[in-house]
């Protein structure tokens, strides 16, 4: 899968030499993010590998994740369930728009308490669900593990060694692990993280075999899924003047940390950086539905 970069021309660019593309692996496919498609592809053929039938993995109610476990499992051909954060969404998910996707693409939902979901990477717990669901190949929340990293390291191509930097969304880091793997020694993977927690760097360790890389913490706007009204102008504006629609979870802040970096001169003139949009725009939608409820400004769509 060869993905284009695409070059971003904006005044603030040409002004402090600095050249910018964008990875849009976001158009994978319209409504899947990109980087949880790579994460699945490894996983979705051990699965079958080993005769399941069924893919069962965790996630809120907003999950990329979810969404794109219900469709790729879907063409698969495997049986996907979604245990899912808050048991108060089994009376209401058909007005969330993540889950009505999954639930379009085959996905039943098992809802729980957030006290009892905290428990859900523990084997005990994972063996209960085994008995209610059968025998399932479990993903954890967010799809990371080694076979995700495997597949992220299809990321980046052999053209993309002119790049000095390269810059990924941090989730679970997952994605960001592949990138360090395949990066080359002359390059630096900076990782903006979309979330608080000195977790991140110990996750990341687990699976990144160099380095190169290095977290910018400055741009998670309060926490996962926290947005102001800087943050939604600078999306909004980003795409008018691009054409390169942003989510405001993960690649919003991203860029939005970019070109903060790019103003301060964190970055040499002459200096090349490559950002992975690693999709995520299905999850506009019910952002704006929490935004509309706040009165506050709304992505473009
Ligand atoms: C999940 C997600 C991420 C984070 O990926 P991790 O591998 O969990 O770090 C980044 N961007 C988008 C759009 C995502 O959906």
């Amino acid at each position: 899968m060869q993905i284009p970069n695409e070059k971003v021309a904006l005044p603030l660019l040409a002004d402090k030499e600095v050249s910018l593309y964008v990875k849009r692996e976001d158009t994978i496919h319209p409504f899947i993010s990109g980087n949880k498609y790579r994460k699945l592809k490894y996983n979705l053929l051990e699965a079958k590998d080993k005769g399941k039938t069924t893919i069962l993995t965790f996630g809120g109610a907003f999950s990329n994740h979810i969404a794109a476990t219900a469709y790729a499992g879907k063409e698969a051909g495997l049986k996907t369930i979604g245990v899912i954060r808050g048991e108060e969404l089994k009376e209401n998910w058909k007005e969330n728009p993540t889950l009505q996707l999954a639930a379009t693409h085959g996905m039943t939902f098992h809802f729980m308490s957030r006290i009892d979901y905290r428990d859900k990477n523990l084997q005990k717990f994972q063996e209960k669900l085994k008995t209610t669901f059968g025998d399932c190949y479990i993903l954890p929340e967010g799809g990371t593990n080694t076979l995700a990293v495997k597949g992220c390291e299809e990321i980046l191509t052999n053209t993309d060694v002119k790049f000095d930097f390269v810059c990924s969304c941090v989730g679970t880091g997952g994605t960001i692990s592949g990138l360090i793997n395949t990066a080359k020694p002359h390059q630096t993977v900076l990782g903006f993280p979309a979330l608080k927690g000195d977790f991140l760097k110990q996750d990341i360790l687990k699976f990144a075999r160099n380095e190169n890389w290095e977290l910018i913490p400055d741009y998670h706007f309060g926490g996962y899924a926290k947005v102001d009204e800087h943050l939604i102008d600078f999306i909004n504006t980003f795409k008018k003047d691009t054409g390169i629609p942003l989510d405001p979870i993960y690649t919003g802040k991203m860029l939005f940390g970019i070109f903060d970096l790019i103003k301060k001169d964190y970055f040499k003139r002459g200096t090349q950086i490559l950002a992975i949009h690693s999709g995520g725009l299905q999850g506009i939608t019910g952002m704006n539905l929490a935004l509309r409820k706040r009165n506050l400004p709304v992505l473009d769509v």
